[in-house]
């Protein structure tokens, strides 16, 4: 790929610690993620896999999202990339933030200047302990579908303001939650008339279509659902002032889901002005932020193949060659077990070279992780050239979302390391708002 030269080098943030010496160098152009040196693998850490956060993907989600739903206030799903660069970034744009631990909440709270109420402790089955401390740090909003929660607020934070989250349709997603949580409406009634006899003040309503929703026609039911369950509220002696409409909204059909969000809103809640909506986007702001780059440290080959290149066979579409890659399902690639993602690996670097042609005989190949575990399989069949070998470096679009957060160190691998950007938007604007943030001091 041929950088365009009249796109300046990026910046890389000037308060990040220096990389490593023997770290490659990185250079992101017109949005194509290339890599220096990545072959020097007998520097220390060179052959390290690691991410490039490219930060005005997260900005121009941002400015996407005000477009497209100007009246719902994004709380930003912390779970789903608890990144600190993530967190400042939209801190700064002015989002909220959807909690579901202690920990979550210690980190929004801990980058100074984010007052609690920009929070929502979204977790409908919380620890006592975690209610207790929510009180104590003055996060007030969080949800509940069942009547022990009730009971568990009323002793640990008489002051929450709660937020039914109700089950809806979520078979049109790639995680659905509705197995776990989502009080189903018949349910509803009881559990405000024991919010009220606890003397707990109910706010609102909240549900979630499921993780990676693909038919955002859902939404239109669910807004249905809410707006029912806003009629017995009024019956229960509540006027809630909250509408929580979750996540699910996934970067493709983003402006298809905003448009039927809109439409429903409209329909169901004409007369909306004392109503606060808000969301909460995970996967929407950081999936396509965050590439990987992973270098192959062994390959399995026949000897026959791995000698002549005239076997190359692309028809057959049993592997020929297994790739073994620096990050694997145990850690980055976690999102193919947890998250049902299906990655597709891209050839970076090979030989040294970034030039790949598109005419290179190619093997169909399977790709695999580090550990010693046969689960830990990233690809099970790919087409990449057949003369890829150890030493060359693959890469991994839309890997910012359900991955780094839930990485683990199985067998001793390290998690990989981000690489911050200010990335290759040629939009002046995108790069004068990551430059003011970035002189505000945004430091690790
Ligand atoms: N809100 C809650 C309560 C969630 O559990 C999740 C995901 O697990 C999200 C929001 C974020 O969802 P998404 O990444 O699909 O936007």
């Amino acid at each position: 790929v041929t950088p365009d030269p009249s796109h300046e080098p990026e910046v890389i943030f000037p308060s990040l610690p220096p990389l490593h010496s023997g770290h490659p160098e990185i250079h992101l152009r017109n949005g194509i993620m290339n890599a220096s040196r990545l072959s020097a693998a007998h520097e220390p850490d060179a052959e390290k896999a690691f991410f490039v956060g490219d930060l005005s993907v997260v900005y121009e989600q941002h400015q996407r999202w005000k477009a497209c739903l100007p009246e719902i206030q994004p709380f930003y799903a912390v779970k789903c990339n608890p990144d600190p660069y993530v967190i400042r970034l939209l801190a700064s744009l002015g989002a909220g933030f959807d909690c579901a631990s202690n920990n979550e909440i210690a980190q929004i709270l801990d980058v100074g200047g984010i007052d609690p109420s920009r929070i929502i402790f979204a977790n409908p089955c919380k620890a006592v302990s975690f209610i207790r401390n929510a009180a104590k740090r003055g996060v007030d909003k969080m949800t509940f579908d069942n009547a022990d929660e009730l009971y568990k607020i009323a002793r640990a934070h008489p002051r929450a303001q709660c937020i039914v989250r109700i089950l809806t349709d979520d078979s049109k997603s790639l995680c659905a939650f509705g197995i776990k949580f989502g009080a189903p409406l018949v349910t509803v009634p009881g559990l405000l008339a024991k919010a009220k006899e606890l003397n707990l003040d109910v706010v609102g309503v909240s549900f979630h279509v499921g993780s990676g929703c693909y038919d955002p026609s859902v939404y239109m039911d669910a807004i249905m659902r809410a707006r029912a369950v806003f009629d017995m509220g009024k019956e229960a002696g509540y006027t809630f002032t909250l509408l929580d409409v979750g996540g699910g909204f996934e970067d493709a059909r983003f402006e298809h889901a905003a448009s039927v969000l809109t439409q429903a809103i409209d329909r169901y809640f004409p007369d909306r002005k004392d109503i606060k909506i808000i969301a909460e986007p995970g996967r929407f702001y950081v999936s396509k932020a965050f590439r990987l780059a992973a270098h192959i440290i062994a390959r399995r080959a026949p000897l026959s193949k791995e000698t002549s290149q005239e076997t190359a066979d692309t028809t057959s579409d049993q592997p020929a060659v297994m790739y073994y890659i620096n990050d694997g399902v145990y850690g980055a690639f976690n999102c193919i077990l947890f998250d049902h993602q299906v990655v597709h690996p891209y050839v970076l670097s090979m030989n040294g070279s970034f030039h790949i042609s598109d005419s290179e005989p190619k093997h169909v190949s399977s790709v695999w992780g580090p550990t010693c575990d046969s689960i830990d399989c990233v690809s099970a069949s790919t087409v990449l050239p057949s003369s890829l070998q150890v030493g060359d470096w693959l890469g991994f679009d839309n890997m910012g979302a359900y991955t780094v957060c839930a990485a683990s160190q199985f067998n001793g691998f390290e998690v990989s390391n981000v690489i911050y950007t200010t990335g290759s938007s040629g939009s002046a604007e995108v790069r004068a708002a990551l430059a003011a943030f970035a002189a505000e001091g945004h430091g690790l």
